[in-house]
């Protein structure tokens, strides 16, 4: 078995980094995350979670599952509509007596569930990984401010934009795909109520969706078709970060009327981003999990699911294997055809939606 004193060092306090955190500490290893901000960002706007991240989140901890689920709604109805707001479906979702429910729910609620159950010591502020030097005995991670960590096991959970990840597949490039998302979340009780999901179907170059959060807030998403202008390649963030008028336009009033009512401070936008599946989850003490691992399109929402669902498996054969090294080759075999089946099928999704796909240079 692995001796509780194995010391393992987490990049990044995301949804997947804090859960795997919470889940080693709780099988009692010692564990440190590094966040490059001073805080964990619980900013963001609503997530699905779908059931399979519901049983992730239960499995590991279900005092952590309930209070999500007080926090949010389940999702109750999906309905797609076309561009003039016509119903094209609408499909109501039951659920079965003590099934987990897909749930709709604030980033911020999801990630200070986890935060909260974290000792206070836990998380290091303002450490941003800069490199990582493995050495026969373990891992060194080393940070911008000059300081060093050193431990048995060192797991990449620093998203999309990973820098661990070059520690286990070198070169990973961005794909760009052809789409620009504003998303925010304001007070509702009308448009969305109840557990309400409604998509606007893809047409003349725009697409929204719109969801219930709970609490009477509704959280939402326009996504526009757009050619990357050259200077922005690469870039998470718009050059100019306000919406079109003649997309937004392209939306029916009351749809629309939820965007206008956003207070643009609270409005965030990105470009749409995923990477191809990677041969490899780890190389030597250095493992990846979440969006560092497999970012993908969120056409199927198993982004934040994905990261769950990664943290609990570590976890568990971290406490089961008989040393770190059969613990990782575990971990991967197990999860590797998982992941890229989620981001094969997310993108593959994206295109058939009708998203334009580009090369990220
Ligand atoms: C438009 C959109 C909609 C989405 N909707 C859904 C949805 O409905 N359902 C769903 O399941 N998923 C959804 N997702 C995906 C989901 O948000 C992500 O998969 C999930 O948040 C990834 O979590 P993570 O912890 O792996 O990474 P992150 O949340 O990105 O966390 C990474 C952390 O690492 C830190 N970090 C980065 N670099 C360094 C460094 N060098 N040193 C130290 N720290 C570092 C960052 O500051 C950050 O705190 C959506 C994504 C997008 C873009």
């Amino acid at each position: 078995m692995i001796s509780s004193n194995c010391r393992i060092g987490i990049v990044g306090a995301g949804t997947s980094g804090v859960y795997l955190a919470k889940l080693l500490i709780q099988q009692g290893f010692q564990v440190a995350v590094f966040e490059k901000a001073p805080h964990p960002r619980t900013e963001g706007c609503g997530i699905f979670l779908v059931q399979a991240g519901m049983k992730a989140l239960d499995r590991g901890n279900p005092e952590i599952c309930k209070r999500i689920i007080h926090s949010g709604v389940p999702v109750r109805l999906f309905e797609f509509r076309n561009l003039r707001g016509g119903v094209i479906s609408s499909e109501p979702v039951g659920y079965a007596e003590n099934e987990l429910p897909g749930i709709l729910v604030h980033r911020k609620a999801i990630l200070e569930a986890l935060l909260d159950t974290l000792p206070p010591d836990c998380v290091h502020g303002n450490a941003e990984l800069k490199s990582v030097t493995q050495t026969d005995s373990g891992v060194m991670a080393h940070f911008k401010d000059g300081r060093q960590w050193e431990g048995d096991l060192l797991v990449g959970a620093d998203g999309i934009l990973s820098n661990v990840r070059q520690s286990v597949v070198p070169g990973v490039q961005l794909s760009y795909l052809g789409d620009l998302v504003w998303r925010g979340v304001v007070p509702d009780q009308t448009f969305c109520p109840d557990g309400a999901f409604i998509v606007y179907a893809r047409g003349r170059g725009v697409y929204a969706n719109f969801f219930d959060i709970g609490g009477d807030r509704t959280h939402w998403g326009f996504f526009i078709e757009k050619d990357q202008d050259t200077f922005e390649r690469g870039a998470l963030r718009p050059h100019d970060p306000s919406i079109p008028r003649k997309e937004l336009a392209k939306l029916p009033a009351a749809a629309r009327a939820i965007i206008e009512s956003t207070p643009p401070e609270q409005i965030v936008s990105r470009y749409s981003y995923d990477i191809d599946p990677l041969p490899h989850l780890y190389h030597g003490r250095v493992v990846l999990i979440g969006d560092a691992a497999h970012a993908k399109s969120p056409t199927r929402a198993r982004g934040m699911t994905a990261g769950f669902e990664d943290a609990l498996s570590l976890a568990q054969y971290l406490t089961s294997s008989a040393n770190v090294d059969a613990a990782l080759a575990a971990f991967e075999a197990e999860r590797l055809p998982i992941v890229h089946e989620y981001q094969r099928t997310s993108r593959e999704m994206s295109m058939k939606i009708g998203r334009v796909r580009k090369r990220a240079a």
